[in-house]
């Protein structure tokens, strides 16, 4: 057990989760202790030891805003307080103090643990976004690849990385109307059959059969509602996704699909988006009834190419299926398909994505979505177990993927982590150049207000001027939740249209 003790609560965070992603099997205990003298103190079960003095910041950060020396700027707290102020107004202080803290226990963590983290000491989701802003700021790629490596210690690939896929979204998202548009999400929360590593609300289809027409019945009052909402606007795009949307009968996706085609008005639309997902629910009646609307790119998933993990994950699909699922779309004129692969699944080494990959690479899709197993889901299936090292594993998986991408002439154009990934890996999507999922950097990149409705649907709402929420934080986006719960959502419809009204939906800017 790891155990923290930091003096003030806006350290916290950033502690926890550099410390995790170091040691994401390690047990993690955390104290605030306003009285200890220490900013920050770390206790490992090997009896090692991390404590963080306010006058070994002090100076560095009186050093980073070019103000006083680190000699200067004494050793106590108000000293911290005082350099942490060079940098700005009272929100940029009490970052560079977090970052400053961060950057110390991140050296240290190094020192104990013996190994680097790729993105350093960011920890968050979205490790694009502060590239992206820093070119909306007009920085030049030195100067934003030099603060991601001195800042946050970012190795200098990933920090190229980071720049390069800020630079495709941005070049992506000036082709719309981002604040003046919004894009529309609609959720089917079911599927063939449950994957195992599913971290969706996904339900099977199966058990569910008679209840789907009441799921579509809420879901079209909600849509309409929502085209009400958004009277005047365009969707810049569309994106349908679950669970899998193919598992609904034809005439189910056509009444679904003629709803948003009435409800709102698509001549502005430049992607429109069905996730087929598992080619166990695709037929050539369905993608006929998806040719018939202005549908611009769908997903086939395989997830693997491997017969004997797609058994073992409870996909109930075969290899075969993907091939045939992905050749049928092709013949029926779909010219932009992308496919999702999972680096760690089940039982799988290199070798399984090495051959993975060159059976995608012989079908050619428009884009590729690496995904890398969560630890923790990783080890709910018995991978602990396993004799080969998970994270070298995956590792190779991801540089393999990174290469093969590559070879597809697809680029990447988004990236994502998830909390507790293994090793702090990322999720990337690579896409030929005008192939590219932009709802994918819509949402990564929170640029634009998205409308969602469906059983699990998160709508967010990009305000006209940013709030500040009851903690001082200034926000300039609010979420509104629909229930999870399939019959939860079918009873209380009303109340998952009123949220959207009360949150704001219609102050949009
Ligand atoms: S297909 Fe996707 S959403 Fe459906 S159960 Fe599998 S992982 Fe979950």
């Amino acid at each position: 057990m790891i155990e923290i003790a930091c003096k003030k609560t806006k350290f916290t965070y950033n502690v926890y989760h550099i410390t995790k992603a170091f040691f994401p099997d390690e047990e993690i205990v955390q104290k605030v202790d306003e009285k200890q003298e220490s900013l920050v103190e770390l206790k490992f079960p090997g009896g090692s030891c991390f404590s963080l003095a306010p006058g070994d910041i002090a100076g560095e950060l009186a050093q980073d805003a070019g103000g006083r020396t680190g000699a200067q700027a004494a050793g106590d707290e108000n000293a911290v307080q005082d350099a942490a102020r060079l940098h700005g107004s009272e929100e940029d202080a009490v970052q560079a103090e977090k970052r400053a803290v961060t950057r110390r226990v991140y050296r240290f963590l190094c020192e104990e643990s013996g190994r680097e983290l790729a993105w350093g000491t960011l920890t968050g989701v979205r490790p694009t976004k502060l590239p992206m802003q820093m070119l909306e700021e007009g920085k030049t790629r030195e100067e934003i690849t030099g603060f991601l490596e001195k800042e946050y210690f970012v190795t200098p690939q990933k920090a190229e990385l980071g720049y390069e896929i800020a630079c495709r979204e941005k070049a992506l998202l000036e082709k719309l109307d981002c604040r003046g548009g919004f894009s529309l999400y609609a959720g089917i929360p079911f599927c063939p059959s449950v994957c195992s590593y599913c971290s969706f609300s996904s339900s099977p289809i199966g058990a569910w059969k008679d209840q789907v027409d009441r799921y579509l019945d809420a879901l079209v009052k909600e849509l309409r509602a929502i085209g009400r909402m958004a009277q005047g606007r365009y969707p810049d795009t569309v994106y349908i996704g679950g669970g899998t949307p193919t598992t609904l009968e034809p005439d189910q996706l056509r009444r679904l699909l003629t709803e948003i085609t009435e409800n709102f008005d698509l001549s502005h639309t430049v992607e429109f988006t069905v996730e087929a997902g598992r080619p166990d629910s695709i037929t050539e009646e369905k993608l006929a009834v998806l040719r018939e609307f202005p549908v611009t790119r769908i997903s086939i998933n395989p997830q693997t190419m491997q017969q004997k993990t797609l058994d073992l994950v409870g996909r109930e699909h075969t290899v075969e299926d993907v091939c045939e699922a992905y050749a049928m779309a092709r013949r029926m004129g779909f010219d932009n398909i992308n496919m999702d692969l999972i680096a760690g699944l089940p039982g799988e080494d290199a070798a399984d994505m090495a051959d993975t990959l060159s059976r995608i690479e012989a079908m050619q899709p428009d884009s590729l979505t690496v995904h890398s197993l969560a630890i923790k889901r990783a080890a709910k299936f018995g991978q602990e177990g396993r004799t080969i090292d998970l994270r070298s594993e995956i590792s190779q998986m991801v540089d393999a993927a990174a290469k093969s991408a590559d070879r597809m002439g697809l680029k990447p154009y988004y990236l994502y982590r998830q909390k507790n990934i293994a090793g702090n890996f990322e999720n990337v999507g690579y896409a030929k150049l005008d192939k590219a999922g932009i709802y994918n950097i819509l949402i990564m990149e929170e640029k634009q207000t998205i409308l969602a409705a469906g059983a699990g649907a998160s709508t967010k709402v990009l305000l006209e001027k940013p709030i500040r929420t009851e903690k001082g934080k200034e926000i300039d986006l609010v979420h509104v939740e629909n229930v999870k719960n399939i019959t939860e959502y079918i009873d209380r419809i009303d109340e998952m249209i009123e949220r959207k009204h009360r949150l704001g939906v219609t102050t949009m800017p």
